[in-house]
């Protein structure tokens, strides 16, 4: 017998004839002689609809109330399933962040779990009693419900993956696993069997949604198997493991793309120190996040460009920041766009492999794209590139890595 928890996305439960298909993956499980424990997510585009109307209710929202709103679309999807399950003749009952609890810090939108409280959870399980939970949900220190951010539902499943000692955290999707590029995007995609935390990771935090990036990093925190599969189909996904159980290791294991992705650059700030700590000094401060930076030398030491990506929700609070400071900082003026992408090639490979980076480059001047910034990490190269080039861009790095199915 195996402890697993199975985890299903918005489009798995999109609909009452949905939710009655996953009532029935989960009852084959039971019949295999597992114990079970379900997390959901709402109704695919439900968590949009909810995020929408605060949003009409005006831009500067108490984010303790925005919670409360997003929050509601779970409650639907696990009532609902466990209702399927118990008319399979199934013993199960819905159960929300606030109940178990889920405890969270109090950075309300986008939380994190601090602990979860399983004893109760447990106890029912051992009498075959399937805990069907709300992901994406906790509750924090002030008693208040909070979330965990866009895509949470997975970080709430490998949380109580980890919290049961589960064997494995099944994540049900709307792809049949994680792939050298999203599906959706570059036809040419291949499934990959297996992928490692650093990677999924890597490709998460870079813009591959299919896993929330708090969740890999629990899963590799705790060293929680996690596979990812589809739930229209029944077939293995793909496992996210550590690297010594992949033999053949890929130099390229996939590209991924961020579209939420927007450039500040400062026209003619000084060239002398301290000017790096007066623009993202109080940029922190803001609580802004600065990704990709470059900065060029100045023509005889006096003035530079400075270019720098932020995330396109930061983007008006930064640069109305960098106004505000604009006499600390010294500059001529501030540029503006996010008509960017940000495209990055990922592999534990390129650590032993030197031209990776070069491939990319060649690759992107052969089609015409003009390289913007450029960041480069271990086992990751990103360039920022007119977002106009997405696609084309992709599909011309999956070819030229060698990753096209064949
Ligand atoms: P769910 O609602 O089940 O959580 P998501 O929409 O959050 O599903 O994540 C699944 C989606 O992730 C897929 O439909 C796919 O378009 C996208 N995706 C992006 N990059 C990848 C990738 N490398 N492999 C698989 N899916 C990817
Ligand atoms: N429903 C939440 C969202 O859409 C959480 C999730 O789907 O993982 O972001
Ligand atoms: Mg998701």
């Amino acid at each position: 017998m195996a402890r697993i928890v199975q985890k299903f996305g918005g489009t798995s439960v999109g609909d009452v004839e949905r939710i009655k298909i996953v009532a029935l993956k989960v009852k084959a499980e039971i019949d295999r002689g597992n114990e079970i424990a379900v997390v959901l997510s709402a109704m695919s585009g439900e968590t949009n609809r909810l995020v929408g109307l605060v949003n009409e209710m005006g831009s500067l929202y108490d984010a303790r109330e925005y919670d409360s709103v997003v929050a509601t679309g779970e409650q639907v999807t696990i009532g609902l399933l466990a209702l399927a399950l118990q008319d399979l003749g199934v013993s199960a009952r819905s159960w929300l962040g606030w109940q178990l609890p889920f405890h969270t810090d109090d950075v309300h939108a986008k939380a994190r779990i601090q602990k979860i409280d399983v004893d109760e959870l447990n106890k029912r399980m051992k009498t075959g009693e399937v805990p069907v939970v709300a992901g994406f949900q906790g509750i924090g220190p002030d008693n208040r419900i909070t979330t965990l951010g866009r895509g949470g539902s997975d970080t709430s499943a490998v949380a109580l993956a980890a919290a049961l000692g589960a064997d494995r955290c099944d994540i049900y999707t709307d792809v049949d696993g994680v792939y050298t590029s999203d599906p959706r995007i570059v036809t040419k995609a291949r499934k990959l069997d297996r992928i490692t935390y650093e990677e999924m990771l890597e490709m998460a935090s870079l813009g591959a949604k299919v896993l929330q990036t708090r969740a890999v990093e629990m899963a590799m925190k705790y060293g929680q198997r996690i596979q990812v599969l589809s739930s229209f189909e029944d077939k293995p996904g793909t496992l996210v493991v550590d690297e010594e159980e992949i033999v053949e290791k890929e130099l390229v294991s996939g590209i991924a793309y961020s579209r939420d992705e927007a450039k500040i650059t400062l026209v003619r700030v000084s060239d002398k120190p301290g000017v790096a700590a007066a623009i993202f000094g109080p940029l922190s401060d803001a609580s802004v996040n600065v990704d990709m930076i470059v900065q060029n030398e100045s023509v005889g030491g006096k003035a530079t460009d400075l270019t720098f990506t932020v995330t396109q929700a930061d983007l008006e609070r930064a640069v109305k920041t960098l106004e505000k400071h604009s006499d600390d900082i010294g500059y001529e003026k501030i540029h503006s766009d996010d008509n960017v992408v940000k495209i990055s090639v990922v592999g534990v490979g390129m650590r032993s492999h030197a031209g990776v980076a070069q491939r990319m480059f060649v690759t992107l001047a052969e089609k015409g794209i003009n390289i913007q910034v450029i960041s480069t990490s271990e086992i990751k190269v990103s360039v920022l590139i007119d977002e106009e080039y997405t696609e084309l861009a992709l599909r011309a790095l999956h070819t030229a890595y060698g990753l096209d199915a064949a």
